[in-house]
């Protein structure tokens, strides 16, 4: 079984995939952690954003030297494609939450920085990118029941999905939901900038070439403003039982 959840930042994907992963015994992929995770290693080759793991993470010095050659000439197709030649993402669900590794090393705690949410709906407008994800993520679901949340999850990565569900939320709730997981992270940032840094996603999520966030026409659509995360949960299984 697929079960398909698209929609922006901040309208309680993953936190609904999540527990609806946990009830029906599914694996659960968070793509936005992938693009995340090609995102760090990008800002990690130009040494932005810390620690420096640019070494461990990629260990063939010839690799590294021609990945910052392309940067250099400004050949950024060209660096990604071999960044994403030279990774293995891998993600895994602990008691303390998801963890995202990098060719064995965890990064879970630097993807979520305000840098890397800043330059992740960027990097993921590449077409490199966007391939090399979406064949993991098709990989990674083969001969499981899965739930996947992301952008493009109903209308590219599985169109033929058994479920497809679309979330929305208006700016003010996605925000703030967005400032209590940053509250988290310890990094200080505003509901104003919050709000900017959301709608500058969205505009670039949605008007991008490669698979654009986009509700698949046979999604349904639930706005979450009004309904806590059980009651969403359970829209979503009441659904899934049923058939
Ligand atoms: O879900 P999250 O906010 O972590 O996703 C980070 C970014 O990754 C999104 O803003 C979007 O640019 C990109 N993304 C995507 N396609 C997906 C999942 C995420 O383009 N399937």
């Amino acid at each position: 079984m697929i079960i398909a959840v698209d929609g922006p930042a901040g309208s309680g994907k993953s936190t609904i995939s999540k527990l609806v992963a946990k009830e029906l015994n599914l694996l659960y992929i968070d793509t936005g952690a992938m693009y995340r995770a090609v995102t760090f290693m990008w800002l990690q080759t130009q040494l932005l954003g810390r620690p420096y793991l640019e070494e461990k993470l990629i260990t063939d010095n010839d690799v590294r030297k021609a990945i910052k050659k392309e940067i250099l000439y400004k050949h950024h197709e060209k660096a990604l494609q071999i960044i994403c030649d030279n990774i293995k993402i891998k993600l895994e669900t602990s008691d303390s939450g998801l963890k995202t590794f990098l060719n064995d090393i965890d990064i879970s705690e630097y993807i979520r920085t305000t840098l890397v949410t800043q330059n992740v709906s960027h990097i993921a407008s590449y077409k490199e990118v966007r391939t090399f994800l979406v064949d993991e993520q098709r990989r990674i679901s083969q001969g499981t029941n899965v739930i996947l949340d992301g952008r493009d999850i109903g209308t590219v990565v599985f169109p033929f999905a058994d479920y497809k569900f679309f979330l929305t939320a208006s700016i003010e709730v996605r925000a703030k939901r967005r400032l209590e997981d940053m509250k988290k992270t310890g990094e200080e940032i505003s509901l104003e900038e919050l709000c900017a840094d959301l709608k500058r996603r969205d505009h670039l999520d949605s008007t991008r070439e490669e698979a654009p966030l986009l509700k698949a026409h046979d999604a349904l659509e639930i706005n979450t403003d009004n309904f806590t995360i059980d009651e969403v949960k359970n829209q979503i299984l009441n659904i899934v039982r049923s058939n």
